[in-house]
């Protein structure tokens, strides 16, 4: 399975070979229960509320949640409405555990967004049984979902990926009042490169340079993709200006240092070019769009200027 960070993490949870499962429960004796039917074959953690329960899932992804329906505080429904309503959370499988047999409590479970309803008091094989079913349903669709969303060449988002976020980051930049900001990166010369050295030389070439930009992927929500045949983008949130066109840098020389040898190419090593665009949204007519837009405008201006270096408003002023 693909290491890229940002698939890793939000769809499949993690890179370990055990399942990660989050037990939710305000008594203790039923976290020790589950804990003990669970623990021999899966990572298991605990939260004792639901506020526990949100800040455990900002830190890492469960494959699995087992939680109970009356807690005080935030109740089960309310904290799977609330996971299930956000794009980092929305695929985990939630199973109620739950004392109330009411069907009309399962129904309402069901609705907000719940895989499944195990009543106490329950039987440990059982409980296996169903949680592995949603584990496995679990893992398939992440297969899916990586296939689906990451580049098959190079190993980074590929563009549907990137479109999607791009979108959600956006939003999510336009309601926190933060910056957001874009790299356009393409390599130089490359067709030249593959005239030269043959596709096959090319398409090694395109996935190490790929390596060097995911490499650069630091922060959490950063996303590295292929936006194209020799073109790269990278999306970074909560970054302005200065910070992305540091970065911009970064990967130029890190592509640079790579020194893959382009006796076609004026530097003789493969380099790229890279327009960077930040924006903070202050009107209606921004968009997403616009966005790679001024990161394309960035980039033919590198391209202009002589290739292998970084472009962006700063340089204007
Ligand atoms: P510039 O410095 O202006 O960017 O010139 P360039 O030659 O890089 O740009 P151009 O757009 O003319 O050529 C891009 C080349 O990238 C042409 C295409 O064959 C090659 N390419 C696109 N996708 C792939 C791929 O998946 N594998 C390989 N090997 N080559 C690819
Ligand atoms: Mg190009
Ligand atoms: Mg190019």
């Amino acid at each position: 399975m693909t290491d890229f960070h940002y698939v890793s993490d939000r769809l499949t949870g993690n890179t370990r070979n055990a399942p990660l499962v989050l037990v939710v429960d305000d008594q203790p004796s039923n976290i020790q229960t589950l804990y003990a039917i669970f623990q021999d074959r899966y990572e298991v953690c605990m939260a004792v509320n639901g506020a526990d329960a949100l800040a455990f899932c900002a830190r890492r992804t469960p494959d699995l949640i087992l939680l109970d329906v009356v807690m005080p505080g935030i109740g089960g429904y309310a904290l799977c409405e609330t996971l299930k309503h956000d794009p980092r959370s929305c695929d985990i499988p939630i199973i109620f555990v739950t004392g109330n047999s009411d069907p009309l409590d399962e129904v309402q479970g069901f609705d907000v967004g719940g895989a499944d309803f195990i009543t106490k008091p329950f039987h440990a094989t059982v409980v296996r049984a169903r949680v592995q079913t949603q584990l496995t349903l679990k893992r398939q669709s992440d297969l899916l979902r990586l296939m689906a969303l990451v580049d098959g060449l190079t190993g980074v988002a590929n563009r549907r990926q990137f479109d999607q976020v791009l979108g959600a980051e956006w939003s999510r930049c336009g309601r926190s009042g933060q910056p957001l900001s874009l790299l356009m990166i393409d390599v130089d010369h490359f067709k030249r490169f593959n005239d030269h050295y043959g596709h096959q030389e090319g398409d090694v070439c395109l996935r190490a340079v790929a390596g060097a930009i995911k490499a650069a992927m630091r922060r959490p929500h950063d996303l590295a993709a292929r936006y194209g045949g020799e073109e790269f983008s990278c999306i970074l949130p909560d970054t302005g200006r200065e910070g992305a066109a540091v970065k911009a840098v970064e990967i130029e020389q890190a592509v640079r240092q790579l020194a893959l040898p382009h006796l076609d190419a004026p530097q003789g090593i493969v380099t790229v070019s890279i327009g960077v665009a930040s924006m903070l949204q202050q009107g209606a007519a921004e968009t997403a769009a616009s966005l790679v837009l001024t990161a394309d405008t960035y980039l033919y201006r590198a391209k202009r200027e002589g290739r292998g270096r970084v472009c962006s408003v700063l340089d204007l002023a």
